[in-house]
């Protein structure tokens, strides 16, 4: 039977699943249970749905949930990580929800609710491709594209908790629309969800291409990581050319970050990354450093692929509740 001192909870609400996952101290993962996100549930609803997915991961780790310390959700939106509160989270259709209090009162357990952005690079930098590192910066590229700024070891929240909105950094004015509103966002360039954008429209246009196969086949209506490698492995003309502008707004993404903040380290994370690694990072890595103001000395900036797939936000997430407790002491 696992060590069940210092249990913790991971949570990730991501766009399309949420993803839990019971660690023990040394944050070693025991058991990952998903759920698909339900937008347009009532919240209540959908914390109860987040209550039974923690009494089932700890249970497929064959403990119980009086052994849980803490629960520590990565939540989508603007979110006040002192009172547990999700002020505005659209893709939940949510509007100041007390998550923290709410479940914390159906688990008797404190839980503790992040910022979905910021977590993903908290668990690659305490577990995965940025340890050791002080200053860095983390890119997810997904549904969309989230990020957060690490500076001496820690979280930079910014003065209202809304920093490190790396995918609404504008790349192309009078550009595609984002979700948000404005035009021209990374997000709007470089998400898998501009992707699959791009790939419908050369597909409309006549273009051949196997994706729309591909997607029937294995019955996804999104274009999904694995169908993006499928579409590479076979030299799909369509997604290979979609793929190679996609990195290379991204790579201006990091050059501009990196002009910025200076950091020692910037990892690429999300589901594509994960998959594709070395593949997907190394042409955005070289347009970066093509457009570093400091040229010369470009590669003592590390441009990595995360390592931790999608267990980077409920890893974090975790590693944020640990530091918290420990603050509270
Ligand atoms: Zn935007």
């Amino acid at each position: 039977m696992a060590n069940t001192k210092d249990l913790m909870v991971g949570i990730d609400m991501g766009g399309t699943s949420v993803r839990a996952l019971v660690v023990d101290s040394k944050n070693k993962i025991l058991a990952v249970e998903k759920m698909p996100t339900n937008p347009g549930l009532p919240p209540d609803k959908l914390i109860g749905d987040l209550a039974g997915l923690v009494e089932d991961v700890v249970q497929s780790a064959g403990l119980q949930p009086a052994h849980l310390r803490a629960v520590s959700i990565g939540a989508p939106g603007a979110v006040d990580p002192i009172r547990g509160v999700v002020y505005h989270a659209p893709n939940l259709g949510w509007d100041k929800v007390p998550l923290g209090s709410k479940l914390g009162k159906l688990l008797r357990v404190p839980v503790f609710v992040e910022n979905d952005v910021n977590v993903g690079v908290v668990g690659e930098h305490a577990l995965g491709a940025g340890q050791g590192m002080q200053e860095l910066v983390g890119i997810f590229v997904g549904t969309g594209i989230g990020g957060g700024i690490l500076t001496n070891g820690r979280l930079y929240l910014g003065s209202r908790g809304a920093a490190a909105e790396i995918g609404h950094m504008i790349l192309m004015v009078d550009g595609p629309r984002c979700g948000c509103g404005n035009r021209g966002c990374a997000e709007a360039l470089a998400s898998r969800t501009a992707m699959e954008r791009d790939v419908r429209a050369a597909v409309k246009e006549g273009q051949k291409s196997i994706v729309p196969k591909l997607m029937k086949e294995r019955g996804k209506e999104r274009m999904t990581s694995s169908i993006i490698q499928r579409a590479l492995k076979k030299h799909d003309p369509v997604m290979c050319k979609v793929m190679k502008r996609a990195q290379y707004y991204l790579g201006i993404l990091v050059s501009s970050v990196v002009n910025f903040l200076d950091p020692e380290c910037v990892v690429i994370g999300g589901g594509i990354a994960e998959r594709l690694g070395e593949d997907f990072v190394a042409p955005i890595r070289q347009t970066a450093y093509e457009c570093f103001l400091r040229r010369h000395d470009a590669q003592r900036v590390k441009v990595v692929p995360g390592i931790l797939g999608d267990n980077a936000g409920p890893l974090g997430a975790v590693v944020l509740a640990r530091q918290r407790l420990r603050d509270m002491r």
